[in-house]
């Protein structure tokens, strides 16, 4: 096969799910909702099914129900002025949103700074456009970046900096100082920033989510990227999103027209009108969020699992240095046959240089029963 693809293994949520499907193990590791979709938004996409003509290709950038529905949100959550014809195109979820940027809007030989750990299918994505990696590490236990290793990650070669915020897998919701920061190194080198909000939803304890868009200077430089999969537990419809200036959405949807050309139809008309739905149903979503949260963290408190409580996403970053002499896989692996918990060991969201400093970590996600989650409690007491 290609070099492109050389450094590229199973991901990291394949091999865990095989894994705890074989022990038997209750699974928090990948970030996959064991409860359903809202009854209204399935039945609009069974309607549209039904419907005839969206079983068809849809337009390519998106319907424009949702490319209105986008805008619509963004305006009443942030008071965002977007172009819904020329400022949104619908993608394949949020990954295709950042391949499709990352193709759009970088060439090869420049330099994207990453801030790790970080989702998985950013670097891949930075591989397959030949672009190349430089990397920021946020330091434990508060996942912090450090301003000057920020700033010295810039170079006359950055093109782009990845950002995400609530972000994966530390549950990190930068503040608007951080933010300011980012801007700041952004707008003096001229760099364009890929912005991953999937979890702009999933915000805790009074944490405010600020889209870096926002930010003064900012809009004309960033492309956003969300999906309903976290917002609508969806996951399965991968339906996702990338707005913002017109000039660099285009870069998007050029690329975005040779890689899915569109995406699944009928599930869009459902997302316009989920993504309308009043503002009790985002705070409900919330509200069982931070339920969920609450759970999981007697389980952790229960056991010596070490953790700072999370601002946002539905993950924790848990060290179990008190309990295990071993790397997260190992950990991993022990948790997931010996004590029947899977989790994620964060090795395949660093890079080589910063792997030593998630070595003592493992991501746990609550996005699940509650049932689970009392059951994960009962078997990690095992643990003391
Ligand atoms: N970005 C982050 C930070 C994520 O956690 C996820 C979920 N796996 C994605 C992107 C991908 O989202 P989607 O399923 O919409 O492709
Ligand atoms: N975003 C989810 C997670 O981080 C799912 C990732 C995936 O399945 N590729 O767990």
């Amino acid at each position: 096969y290609a070099h492109r693809v050389d450094t590229f293994g199973t991901t990291i949520f394949t091999e865990i799910n095989v894994l705890a499907q074989q022990y038997n193990a209750i699974n928090l590791g990948q970030g996959k909702p064991d409860f359903d979709a809202p009854a209204d938004v399935v039945a609009q996409v069974v309607q549209a099914l039904q419907s005839g003509y969206q079983n068809q290709y849809a337009p390519g950038p998106g319907v424009p129900s949702l490319r209105k529905a986008v805008a619509d949100h963004v305006a009443r959550f942030y008071q965002l002025d977007i172009d819904p014809a020329r400022g949104v195109i619908v993608t394949s979820g949020a990954t295709e949103g950042i391949l499709a940027s990352v193709l759009g809007l970088v060439d090869p030989g420049d330099e994207v700074i990453v801030i790790e750990p970080c989702y998985d299918s950013y670097v891949p994505s930075i591989i397959m456009a030949h672009a190349v990696p430089v990397y920021v590490p946020l330091h434990p236990p508060t996942w912090n970046f450090d301003p000057d290793e920020l700033r010295a990650a810039f170079s006359k070669k950055t093109r782009a900096l990845i950002l995400n915020t609530p972000q994966n897998p530390t549950g990190r919701i930068y503040t608007r100082e951080e933010l300011m920061l980012i801007a700041e190194l952004c707008i003096e080198h001229d760099v364009t920033v890929i912005c991953d909000e999937v979890y702009e939803h999933l915000t805790f304890a009074g944490a405010q989510h600020i889209p870096l868009a926002t930010l003064p200077g900012m809009f004309e430089r960033t492309v956003t990227i969300s999906s309903s999969g976290k917002t609508f537990n969806a996951t399965g419809w991968k339906i996702g999103w990338v707005y913002g200036h017109p000039d660099l959405v285009e870069g998007v949807a050029r690329a975005h027209q040779f890689i899915t050309f569109a995406v699944h139809h009928p599930t869009q008309e459902a997302i316009a009108y989920a993504l309308a739905l009043p503002d009790t149903y985002f705070q409900d979503f919330r509200a069982m969020y931070e339920g969920k949260l609450a759970l999981l963290r007697s389980a952790l408190d229960g056991c010596g699992l070490k953790y700072v409580a999370p601002q946002g996403t539905y993950f924790v970053m848990t060290d179990y240095s008190d309990l295990f002499d071993g790397t997260p896989t190992e950990f991993a692996y022990y948790l997931t046959k010996e004590i029947g918990v899977a989790c994620i060991p964060p090795e395949t969201f660093y890079s080589a240089e910063h792997l030593h400093i998630g070595s003592n970590y493992v991501r746990f996600s609550f996005c699940k029963s509650d049932e689970m989650l009392l059951g994960a409690k009962e078997r990690l007491a095992k643990l003391r």
